[in-house]
């Protein structure tokens, strides 16, 4: 039987709340699938602080290169936020996250047709959407060097190397042979030195994947895109900057943003996680929607290798949807019971484990 080591951060606001939700489905389709889950907790962010007066301990960034996979939560809350910047929880997490090699962040934006009306598109627009951007997380402008603000003038840096441009390309490749084979690489070539590089490596190593189509879009193209018709994107592989906003973009096409999972891969150990933070104003209510923290676990066991565990999961939460339970934050949208963060997690674990 496989056995898989699982760092597991809860972290603060609503996150200790989803993240036992989502090991209570692991565990009902672990026993289905015949694999084990052993889990180890650590501390990340606020809660971190208040142990270790750190927010990115040693003893978690070791746990996790010790695990198989890292399952998080989220972090921050107003606790924390007037600590020197060190001291803050979110940058526990890039430290994490800088630490443990992650430069690829993976972000699948499915629509559940059970929820075509949490969306502000029109339902046409965005029935069948199925994309996932894949955005290099680790340079690019957000660390290039150098960077300086004087009371006059500031200026930051976009830079890339080949290296870092082959290693996020070939993560899109890879993703894109496991879904529908399209990859559209979003650069602002006509105007950035750095995005030439960027679009003459991606056609570099898209020789090594002949079966995969590959277009080049501007990034003020893709914006817009994104919004005309999302249906004609498969996956969208981008830079740090332009991907913070695009996959901000695409996420909100789905209707909440309970709903979305995200990997961070790249080094030995992949970190999964939702894309909200620790929502705060609901914590402790038993009202979060813990969807896409579960979702995050799907994609973790994907990740693992457990593919059929995962499809359990994902199937899982389509049927609960389709049975009308919906949590507080979509209790507008079709819902024929409003449940429980706890509740919600017990009818996928249920689901998942028929
Ligand atoms: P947020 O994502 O926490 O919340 C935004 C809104 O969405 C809130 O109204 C919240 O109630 C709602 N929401 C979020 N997740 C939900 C869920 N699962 N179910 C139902 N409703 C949900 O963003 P914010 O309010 O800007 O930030 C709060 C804290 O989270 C801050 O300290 C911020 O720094 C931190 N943060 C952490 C992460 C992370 O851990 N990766 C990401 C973003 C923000």
């Amino acid at each position: 039987m496989n056995n898989y080591k699982i760092a597991v951060i809860k972290g603060d606001g609503i996150g200790p709340e989803i993240v036992d939700e989502a090991i209570k489905v692991l565990d009902a389709v672990a026993s289905k699938e015949n694999f084990n889950l052993e889990y180890n907790e650590f501390l990340l962010g606020g809660s971190a602080v208040d142990v270790f007066d750190n927010p990115c301990p040693d003893e978690t960034i070791k746990g996790c290169l010790n695990a198989n996979a890292v399952l998080f939560g989220s972090i921050g809350g107003e606790k924390w936020d007037n600590l020197p910047k060190e001291k803050r929880p979110e940058f526990g997490l890039l430290k994490l996250r800088k630490s443990l090699g992650l430069f690829a962040n993976v972000r699948p934006a499915i629509i559940f047709d059970e929820l075509l009306n949490a969306s502000t598109l029109k339902p046409e627009v965005i029935k069948g959407v199925d994309l996932s951007v894949v955005r290099e997380l680790t340079g690019g402008i957000y660390f290039g060097e150098p960077r300086e603000k004087t009371a006059d003038v500031a200026f930051n840096t976009m830079i890339y190397t080949k290296e870092e441009i082959e290693r996020i390309a070939e993560v899109a490749f890879e993703e894109a042979m496991k879904r529908r084979k399209k990859v559209t690489s979003v650069d602002k070539a006509n105007v950035l030195e750095v995005s030439e590089l960027w679009r003459e490596t991606v056609e570099e190593v898209h020789k090594r994947y002949p079966l995969v189509e590959l277009e080049h879009m501007y990034v003020d193209n893709a914006a817009m895109q994104l919004v005309r018709n999302p249906k004609q994107f498969d996956v969208i592989l981008t830079g740090n900057i332009f991907g913070d906003i695009l996959s901000d973009e695409a996420s909100m096409i789905i209707g909440s943003i309970g709903l979305l999972p995200s990997a961070s891969i790249g080094g030995k150990v992949g970190l999964f996680e939702p894309i909200h933070g620790s929502a705060p104003d609901i914590a402790g209510q038993g009202i979060a929607n813990p969807i896409a923290t579960i979702l995050s676990a799907a994609m973790m066991l994907d990740y693992l290798g457990e593919t059929k565990a995962a499809q359990r999961i994902n199937t899982a939460i389509k049927n609960v949807l389709q049975e009308g339970y919906r949590t507080k934050d979509l209790a507008s949208f079709d819902a024929k019971e409003v449940v429980t963060t706890e509740e919600m997690g017990s009818l996928i674990a249920e689901h998942a484990s028929n």
